[in-house]
């Protein structure tokens, strides 16, 4: 059995590969956004359940809640909001802590990347950057996703 100080070990090192993965992509695929100095905040407090992701202090931005990640069961769904719930893409799935945790990583990143965005020359040529799960931030999410999620 692991302790709940080795799953939290675990989470960590995992979260850190997918952040690297993630930004690797982001610095491709996005070259506007030069070296993407994403900040990043990790909780596992039992009291704190919302993760966010965005712009804040002028800079890119997540704060990952994992708490939820530590005693999950060996799959469950990973709920997406319900105006996309039903897309193939980026929808919600059933899926390991693994797989969560990925899209959770893709979700959040998804935010701060459309906060940097909006803030390039480039913004005019997106669509709706600045409304939370809108038409750019889709687009975004659909990337990070389809590349965290991956098989083989
Ligand atoms: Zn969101």
């Amino acid at each position: 059995m692991l302790t709940r100080e080795d799953a939290v070990w675990l989470v960590e090192l995992e979260t850190a590969e997918a952040l690297d993965e993630c930004l690797a992509v982001v610095r491709e695929r996005w070259p506007a956004l030069g070296d993407f100095p994403l900040k990043v905040k990790l909780s596992f407090a039992r009291s704190r359940t919302r993760s966010w992701g965005g712009w804040r202090d002028g800079k890119p931005f997540v704060s990952l809640c994992l708490d939820w990640l530590l005693e999950m069961p060996l799959r469950r769904e990973f709920r997406e909001y319900a105006s996309f719930a039903d897309d193939p893409e980026i929808g919600s799935f059933w899926g390991n802590w693994r797989e969560c945790l990925r899209a959770l990583v893709a979700h959040e990143v998804a935010h701060a990347v459309c906060g940097a965005l909006a803030r390039t020359e480039q913004a005019a040529a997106w669509p709706d950057l600045r409304t939370a799960h809108g038409d750019g931030w889709r687009e975004v999410y659909r990337v990070l996703r389809a590349e965290l999620l991956a098989v083989g």
